[in-house]
């Protein structure tokens, strides 16, 4: 039987949840992905309409088959923690079952279980201010949207993952070194994603037999990226100061996530992958 794969956070074909979604579907696994309730609309009709065709493209001339897109937003776990505000907002108020909770129950009820769990997800409302001018509003919902969506995640999935299956998160290095520019908790919310990325390793590898690591990637030009606002300054800095002088591409961190997914790295668990052109092992700028 081949793999099956829930990816969370694919809402266009820029992001690196597209990317994985093509790599695993190019090594034969069932592709459902979660997208975020307030971009879900333009999401279906841009898939409907064919706006991703060229990007569906595989290796072997075939078009990238999503079997179910599902409405999610991480930031709730059930409809207990969702406020009236959200609740009768419009563009909510035509969706159901997109906590995380009822997104697993779905998942359960359609398909029965999965192999692989992906995150690629990350919301920080304040991530363009200095840590230091930071709200504590602002700071704690950067690691609702960035950290403890994946806790909630593998939470409500793990039971319906397949013994062997692995799950996966994005990360970037701002959670180690200083990056200025990456605010608003945005760092912080990276740090606690790769600590409870072993911790998670453990109790999931035990309870569950899954892998659970986390890819710190390089800059990439998405949706989310953009809006950070200073990524193309980071791609040329990253271009000029790598030990690789090459453009990363969204598939090598795609392709990367395959590999982690698949019994090649059957031992590998716990860890930090960095896919970024090696750019984390530099100490001086060249
Ligand atoms: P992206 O815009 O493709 O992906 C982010 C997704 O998160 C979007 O689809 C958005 O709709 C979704 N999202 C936001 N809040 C959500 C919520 N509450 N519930 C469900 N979905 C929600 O951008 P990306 O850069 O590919 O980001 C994917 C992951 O990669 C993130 O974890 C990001 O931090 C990480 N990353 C990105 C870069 C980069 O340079 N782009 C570098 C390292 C790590």
């Amino acid at each position: 039987r081949g793999k099956r794969a829930f990816i969370a956070g694919v809402a266009d074909d820029q992001g690196y949840g597209w990317a994985i979604a093509k790599s695993l579907a190019a090594a034969g696994a069932e592709i459902l992905v979660g997208t975020w309730v307030p971009a879900l609309g333009i999401f279906e009709t841009s898939l409907r309409r064919g706006k991703f065709d060229s990007s569906r493209v595989l290796p072997d001339g075939s078009l990238m088959e999503i079997a179910k897109v599902y409405p999610l937003d991480a930031v709730f776990d059930n409809m207990d923690d969702v406020p009236e505000d959200i609740k009768t907002n419009k563009r909510y108020a035509g969706q159901n079952k997109w906590t995380v909770q009822e997104v697993a129950e779905s998942v359960k009820q359609d398909f029965g279980s999965i192999d692989i769990l992906v995150h690629s997800l990350a919301n920080g409302p304040e991530v363009t201010k200095p840590l230091l001018e930071t709200s504590r509003r602002g700071y704690l919902a950067a690691l609702s949207a960035s950290s403890y969506s994946y806790i909630s995640l593998l939470k409500h999935f793990a039971p319906l993952m397949n013994a062997g299956g692995s799950s996966l998160s994005l990360t970037y290095i701002a959670s180690e070194k200083i990056i200025p520019g990456y605010g608003g908790g945005m760092s912080s919310a990276k740090a606690a994603l790769e600590s409870d990325t072993r911790v998670l390793a453990f109790e999931a590898g035990r309870k569950y037999n899954i892998r659970v690591n986390t890819i710190s990637a390089g800059p990439l030009r998405s949706r989310a990226a953009k809006a950070i606002g200073f990524i193309d300054d980071m791609i040329n800095y990253s271009l000029a100061n790598a030990p690789l002088q090459k453009d990363l591409e969204a598939d090598d961190v795609g392709n990367a996530a395959a590999f982690l997914a698949s019994p090649l790295a059957a031992s590998i668990t716990g860890s930090v992958v960095y896919v970024d052109n090696g750019l984390h092992a530099m100490g001086l700028a060249t």
